[in-house]
């Protein structure tokens, strides 16, 4: 059973542009980002205001996975540098799991799928 976070507008290029600018200064990356954009929420899906809302993954729509982003000392890191495509396993058989729009390495195991329970 998936949850349906965030249906609908495709915000791919905008995480993409996110995470290519990792490393880079915050204001910068965010008017550029937010002037692309209807509306600026989907910015803070990956990137965290406080500390407290901190994730080292994002899910976004039912198997698409990105980098929690944060700011420090006015540039835009990532809360977990070492997390990529083979640190998650898939939790279902049926779609195509990504982080940050690369392939999942690790097959599907249905002992992993407890993974979202958390
Ligand atoms: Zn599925």
């Amino acid at each position: 059973m998936h949850a349906n976070v965030h249906r609908g507008r495709d915000y791919t290029p905008l995480f993409k542009f996110l995470l290519a600018n990792v490393g880079k200064s915050w204001n910068e990356i965010y008017s550029e980002a937010a002037s692309r954009l209807d509306r600026p929420e989907p910015i803070f899906w990956l990137v965290a205001l406080t500390e407290r809302d901190r994730r080292e993954f994002v899910r976004v729509g039912e198997s698409s996975y990105y980098s929690g982003l944060y700011v420090d000392d006015g540039l835009l890191l990532r809360v977990n540098p070492k997390l990529g495509p083979s640190s998650l396993a898939p939790s279902c058989k049926c779609c195509t799991h990504t982080f940050n729009g690369v392939r999942f390495t690790q097959p599907f195991r249905l002992a992993d799928s407890a993974l979202e329970s958390g």
